[in-house]
């Protein structure tokens, strides 16, 4: 079976074979290794992937070195820039491009990957103008004797490992901010989701960068991505994905002490008070758990409601549950779509299994006959469940949301709390006192009172507790992880020095 594109201007588009790009060429990997591309949709074959290992790793981070310190440290801010801004205007040329690959690729619908793309070329274009504006030192004058003066200098060679989940978007919200401060780049994508990876490559291989200062090394997480993280001229790395491969990723890095930075997973609550705008809430919900296939790391994958409104609001989820559109992703009316691969098709459907095994009440839409051949779960809503059930306190990554009642604030700030994950929250009440209380006492890195998940580029993005250690975005990613702080002290007066051995 295969998509049915719909757009005239992505007819043309012909997916070849993926190479690696090291030092400025698609080359093939050294074991003249592949694996298979697999299309979510049909489960057929879409195209073969060079498999990076060890040796490729070593001639990324080699070509990275030099670009990094015979050429890309050195240049003026203005001329990075322009690089910078070239990358933003080839992804708008390419973003129907783009949007077609990753809906290809991952399942996602398409007028979601359009979205995404247009958000990766505001990427490069809010870190150029950062990092032009912004990137500066502070000054400390010390009476008359010193002034001391701080430079964020780039920390070299970075490697960035990336999920399948946004696979561009994520891609570029790490890249821009890393060649932005003048770091060299070893980009790990996601081995489930390459074809967008490659086009980033073929888009900065065009904006014309200078030879390996953006490489990127295809292959899995296990020998490409480990050989980065373990490997001694890489600075740093900046990871995205589980919060398992997170913590190994930690102790690799160890030895090398390298500087990381941990986007992680989530199991987010969305609390719902009686006096919430119900309609509005009902709309963030359902966009919150069931956009991106559900595949969503600040997914409402909790949602409490008020016991005065349970049954009224329940009634709306399963109203609009069954009429979500499941579709082909090239279709533009298409809202879900189907999941990454098999493997984790499976496992999302094993929890909705689990969830009857613990007692909930299981309520889907359907899956239409004709996209049996995908890996389709329907939106699926687990009713009468309560907090310390698995299906609430494990992270299913797909479109399923646990539905649990409550009735005073303390009891729900508590059992929203009561998850080993801390990424996102989202509290809805027309009373803005609770409201900021409430969000003041969950734990979490980002919460949102009234609103769906809407996005601030300035604002540090991350999660605490398993969800992540450190942030990203604004200044937190070109301050706190991808520039070095260095203190120069000049001495403007003869400030006392200890004479030691001097003779009086
Ligand atoms: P994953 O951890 O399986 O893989 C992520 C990346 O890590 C891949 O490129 C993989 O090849 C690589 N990898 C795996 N093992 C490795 C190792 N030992 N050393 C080095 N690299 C290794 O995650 P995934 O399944 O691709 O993505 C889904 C997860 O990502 C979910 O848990 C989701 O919540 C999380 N996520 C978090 C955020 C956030 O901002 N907090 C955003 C998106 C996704």
């Amino acid at each position: 079976m295969t998509n049915s594109i719909t757009e005239h201007s992505i007819r043309e588009v012909i997916v070849k074979d993926i190479s690696l790009y090291i030092n400025g060429q698609f080359v093939p990997a050294k074991t003249g290794e592949t694996f298979t591309n697999v299309n979510p949709f049909s489960n057929e074959h879409i195209n073969n992937i060079a498999a990076g290992d060890i040796e490729d790793i070593n001639e990324a981070v080699t070509s990275a070195k030099k670009a990094f310190d015979n050429e890309w440290k050195n240049l003026e801010i203005s001329e990075r820039m322009k690089y910078i801004n070239k990358i933003a205007d080839l992804i708008e040329e390419e973003a129907e491009e783009i949007a077609y690959l990753e809906a290809l690729d991952t399942g996602l619908p398409i007028s979601q990957t359009r979205s995404q793309a247009a958000r990766a070329a505001t990427n490069f274009r809010f870190y150029a103008k950062m990092v032009e504006t912004h990137l500066h030192g502070q000054a400390f004058p010390v009476e008359k004797e010193f002034i001391n003066y701080t430079l964020h200098r780039p920390l070299g060679v970075v490697g960035l490992i990336t999920p399948w989940n946004a696979p561009f978007m994520l891609e570029t919200w790490k890249v821009a901010p890393a060649l932005a401060t003048g770091n060299t780049v070893i980009l790990k994508p996601a081995e489930l989701s390459p074809l967008t990876a490659n086009k980033l490559a073929e888009i900065i291989d065009k904006a014309g960068l200078p030879k390996g200062v953006f490489n990127i090394v295809h292959g899995f997480g296990d020998t490409a991505g480990d050989a980065l993280v373990k490997h001694p001229d890489v600075k740093a790395i900046s990871f995205t994905g589980e919060t398992v491969t997170g913590s190994i990723i930690i102790k690799n890095a160890a030895d090398s002490l390298k500087k990381t930075s941990m986007e992680l997973g989530g199991k987010s609550p969305l609390i719902i008070f009686d006096d919430a705008d119900l309609d509005r809430a009902l709309d963030a919900t359902i966009w919150g758990i069931f956009s991106f296939n559900g595949e969503r790391c600040t997914s409402n994958s909790r949602v409490f409601v008020h016991k005065k409104i349970k049954d009224e609001f329940i009634e709306k989820l399963k109203e609009r549950v069954a009429n979500i559109r499941i579709g082909d992703p090239l279709d533009a009316s298409t809202e879900l779509g189907p999941l990454i691969e098999t493997q984790h098709f499976n496992k999302v459907k094993g929890y909705i299994e689990l969830a009857k095994e613990e007692g909930c009440e299981v309520f889907q839409g359907t899956v239409p006959e004709q996209f049996k051949a995908g890996n389709y779960v329907p939106p699926t809503l687990l009713l009468n469940a309560t907090n310390d059930m698995r299906v609430c306190q494990e992270e299913i990554f797909g479109p399923v949301m646990a539905v649990i009642e409550f009735e005073q604030e303390e009891e729900v700030i508590a059992v929203a709390n009561d998850v080993k994950y801390g990424l996102a929250g989202f509290v809805w009440t027309q009373d803005l006192t609770r409201g900021h209380r409430v969000a003041q006492a969950i734990e979490a890195g980002m919460i949102w009172i009234n609103s769906h998940n809407t996005r601030d580029l300035r604002i540090p993005f991350g999660g605490t507790k398993a969800s992540g250690i450190g942030r990203e975005g604004g200044h937190y990613a070109i301050f706190e992880f991808y520039t070095e702080p260095t203190v120069i002290h000049v001495a403007i007066g003869d400030h006392h020095i200890p004479q030691f051995g001097k003779k009086s």
